[in-house]
């Protein structure tokens, strides 16, 4: 449900041409002024690289020619995950690159909207009436050096804009990982295994549960797949992931 703002409230009808002059809508990779909140300026909409179908059906890796609906990649045919859909909303590149690291490192949280905008459209099948969303934690140390949990953003402004639960602390992140970038896919799972727990307040309450699982940036698929085991474990009955963005072919880079 979209709430309104006191000052929109106050203004009343007719508010918006003041409002935009005020605050004008920006694109949210290079602040260009655009017509709608949320939505891309021409120059980075031509540039952007949005995840379509033929994907993976549980880990959604985008394939390049047509397969059928329930096609798997060889990834998830030889290793399957503990997580039943993964959906991604554009691929790592240039373009979302910047996007994301001023999200992430330079307080762009006016982002959110747009970026929850995105990814509630790509995720529309899976947010079903009883879904419980949740973001993937950060450590408390990081935590406190960022101030904010930029997954948690995404998941509360998905779970308002669909009017979803949304449980910000189901996941506690106990072990304090070195930073995933510059690992191979076997250091990644190594260095994960065994950091995330679920939040003892929750431990009763999300048996039979379906867990939507929100992160930023899906690169091999460690982190999200850690904390679904976890999660399993906890007797979760479905756990599904929903990231910005994703790592088509898994290479060394720092995120
Ligand atoms: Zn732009
Ligand atoms: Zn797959």
């Amino acid at each position: 449900m979209q709430k309104i703002s006191p000052i929109k409230k106050w203004l009343g009808a007719g508010s918006k041409i003041l409002l935009d002059t005020i605050f004008p809508a920006l694109c949210p990779r290079c602040n260009e002024a655009v017509d709608e909140p949320g939505s891309l300026c021409a120059d980075c909409w031509g540039q952007a690289n949005f995840i379509s179908p033929p994907t993976c059906f549980h880990c959604g890796y985008p394939f390049e020619y047509e397969v059928a609906d329930d096609m798997l990649c060889g990834n998830c045919i030889s290793n399957p995950p503990p997580f039943t859909r993964g959906l991604s909303v554009l691929h790592y590149d240039d373009v979302s690159r910047d996007m994301i690291l001023a999200f992430k490192h330079a307080d762009r949280t006016d982002r959110v909207p747009a970026f929850a905008n995105w990814m509630s459209r790509t995720a529309a099948e899976i947010l079903k009436d009883d879904v419980l969303i949740a973001p993937v934690p950060l450590h408390r140390k990081r935590l406190l050096k960022r101030r904010y949990n930029q997954s948690a953003l995404l998941a509360q402004s998905i779970g308002n804009k669909t009017n979803r639960r949304v449980a910000v602390d189901l996941l506690l992140r106990s072990k304090d990982t070195s930073s995933q970038g510059g690992k191979n896919l076997k250091a990644r799972f190594k260095n994960i295994r065994g950091a995330f727990s679920v939040n003892p307040v929750w431990q009763d309450t999300i048996k039979g549960e379906h867990i939507l699982l929100i992160d930023d940036v899906y690169t091999t698929g460690a982190t999200v797949s850690a904390c679904a085991s976890c999660l399993l474990r906890a007797g979760v009955r479905q756990i599904d992931i929903l990231t910005l963005c994703r790592v088509v072919r898994p290479v060394s880079m720092s995120i």
